[in-house]
């Protein structure tokens, strides 16, 4: 099995150039974009905590555009009659909790069978509207769930990743935030962000992703003062208000925000098997994987969020890209789309979050996380208070598009690494060998020679994924990048030359199903009835031989190889979060936060 290692580090390493190449192109691309994005001068920011006021600088934004808090309710009912059990049994809405006012907090359960739960199924959990005025990423997860749900029989991707995961998709985590925010114009109501809970001193309201039982108060932060405040706020009057006491105490449960307790009884839930949480925001165009309460870096799944948060923004920069141009140049939605980026989130604000949902669920039950802050980008203009809350109505639906993209990307992550289901080595139109696999179990095909001949061979290979998009994930492409080798052996496990340079004479990849030709020319000491075809695959990238005719060949696209993902991990399991090795690094892809950082609440 030596030798098998070896080939998986090549292999890796290829897997990496690979990527880096593009990511560079990438990279190339957004620096020239970034170069022409129009600026303009800022006005003057509202103080904090001013009652009533004008109302924000509004770049566009219609409100009837935007889904109040009732016309979510109806959709989500109309779905479930159309979508729920009685329906197509693709979705059912649960209420999974009540806000202070009252108000019901619903997740509408995406699956295939949707009445049904299967623990060994994996759950991905998106959330919107954590903040109520960021609108754009509620509108982004009611987009998320209609396309689910519409493009279902039409769409192989989408309907892969329905019938292979449980999609839990909460639309406004903040009900009585998002009535408020959509009461008044002024900005008193309109930028509201936290949640309606009364506070005993007459103020209002506790920051949400500041109050998960997770890092809540970094040591030496005195809850006395304000003027300490690292990564959420002590003073009640703060739109970063993190609450009134550690959620993490074990002797008062109750005080973790009542809209945040349904979510996490959700997670904990044993009945399912959470590995992916989704946490739509806006705004600032830019995708946030933890920690955010500390500035190194998580050393245990780096790789993993690299992994998914550059092939997101990828995506998404790739989908906007040209139109932005095209935008850019009318001067018409001059700084949405286009310019996403990544970071690790406390690189984001020049400052750390502490108690967020992020590292909640990453550091505390050991889900992969990530907070992705929609359109629009991070500007001058946008810097004005508020003004990057309002979005043109023109604007929802690519936003909402382009993050689907994004969204079936990590899904597709989530649901886990692929399998061969069905191996065929046909000549002459006979089949030669013909096998079936299990998702737990390797590839054993040693296809023994006694059934071929010199000539041509085609070994058919059935995967358990229609490896659609991106085009760098597909399993093999048609350049033959990836396969290596086939090998030709006797039962005294001599190799014998076989193929010829390039080792497939022909490739096809379709949907699938991948079918490699060979050319079988064994020399003439070899001896078809008791020699044996041995090959072997990595996942991602192609097939890898087992140089070892002694042992059986192993398919590779184990569960080790597709990035850092464990069946067995998610259980719940808190990841240790002392695990931290060396400085983050800075934001990739994009200028850097001008100064005077500090936002107001935009994450
Ligand atoms: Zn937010």
């Amino acid at each position: 099995m030596s030798k098998r290692s070896t080939i998986d580090t090549e292999f890796a390493a290829r897997a990496r150039a690979g990527h880096a190449g593009v990511w560079l192109a990438l990279c190339a691309i957004i620096v020239v974009l970034a170069a022409g994005c129009p600026v303009s001068a800022p006005t003057i920011p509202l103080p904090r905590g001013v009652k009533g006021g004008p109302a924000p600088v509004n770049t566009g934004e219609t409100k009837t555009s935007f889904y109040t808090f009732d016309q979510i309710l109806n959709t989500l009912a109309a779905w479930q009659q159309t979508y729920g059990p009685k329906g197509a049994n693709l979705a059912k809405v649960v209420k999974i909790g009540e806000s202070w006012e009252g108000r019901p907090i619903y997740a509408i359960k995406i699956s295939k069978d949707a009445d049904q739960t299967d623990a060994n199924t994996p759950d991905i959990l998106v959330t919107g509207g954590v903040h109520s005025c960021e609108w754009a990423g509620i509108e982004t997860v009611m987009h998320m769930a209609k396309h689910l749900l519409e493009d279902y029989k039409k769409d192989d991707y989408v309907r892969y990743t329905v019938d292979n995961s449980e999609i839990w998709i909460v639309p406004v985590v903040n009900p009585d935030g998002l009535v408020y925010s959509r009461a008044k114009d002024d900005n008193e109501h309109r930028l509201w962000r936290k949640n309606r809970h009364p506070l005993p001193d007459g103020h209002v309201g506790v920051d949400l992703n500041r109050g998960y039982p997770y890092k809540w108060r970094l040591e030496g932060d005195d809850p006395r003062k304000s003027s300490d405040d690292a990564g959420g706020s002590d003073d009640p009057a703060s739109r970063n208000y993190r609450g009134e006491a550690d959620p993490s105490d074990p002797s008062k449960p109750k005080v973790i925000e009542k809209e945040i307790r349904g979510l996490i009884d959700l997670v904990d839930n044993p009945e399912h098997r959470f590995v992916l949480f989704l946490d739509y925001h806006s705004f600032s165009e830019v995708i946030l994987y933890p920690y955010g309460y500390v500035r190194e870096r998580m050393q245990k799944d780096f790789d993993t969020y690299e992994f998914l948060a550059s092939g997101m923004t990828g995506l998404i920069n790739r989908n906007r890209g040209l139109l932005s141009i095209a935008q850019k140049l009318t001067g018409d939605l001059g700084d949405v789309g286009s310019r996403y980026s990544y970071s690790q989130a406390s690189m984001l604000y020049l400052e750390v979050t502490t108690g967020s949902g992020i590292d909640f669920y990453y550091g505390a039950r050991g889900i992969i996380s990530l907070g992705i802050e929609v359109s629009p980008a991070f500007t001058i203009r946008r810097f004005t208070y508020g003004a990057g809350f309002m979005i043109d109505p023109r604007e929802i639906v690519p936003i909402g598009a382009e993050n689907f993209h994004a969204f079936l990307f990590a899904a597709d992550w989530a649901i886990g690494p692929p399998y061969v289901k069905e191996t065929v080595v046909e000549q002459d139109g006979r089949a030669a060998f013909h096998s079936m696999q299990k998702p737990d179990e390797d590839l054993r095909a040693q296809v023994n020679t006694n059934k071929l001949a010199k000539g041509e061979a085609a070994v058919k290979l059935v995967f358990s994924k229609p490896m659609i998009l991106p085009p760098e994930r597909r399993i093999v492409s048609e350049k033959d990048e990836g396969v290596t080798t086939l090998k030709l052996v006797d039962t005294a496990g001599r190799l014998h030359r076989f193929i010829g340079p390039g080792y497939w004479t022909k490739t096809t990849y379709d949907g699938d199903t991948f079918v490699g030709v060979v050319s079988v020319f064994a020399d003439s000491t070899f001896d078809f009835a008791r020699g044996a075809v041995i090959y072997t695959a990595s996942d991602g990238i192609g097939f890898v031989p087992d140089l070892d005719p002694s042992t059986p060949p192993v398919y590779m696209a184990g569960e080790g190889l597709w990035l850092n993902y464990e069946r067995d991990r998610y259980s719940r399991s808190p990841v240790n979060g002392a695990e931290l090795a060396g400085a983050a690094e800075e934001r990739r892809e994009t200028p850097a936060v001008p100064e005077g950082g500090g936002r107001p609440g935009s994450d």
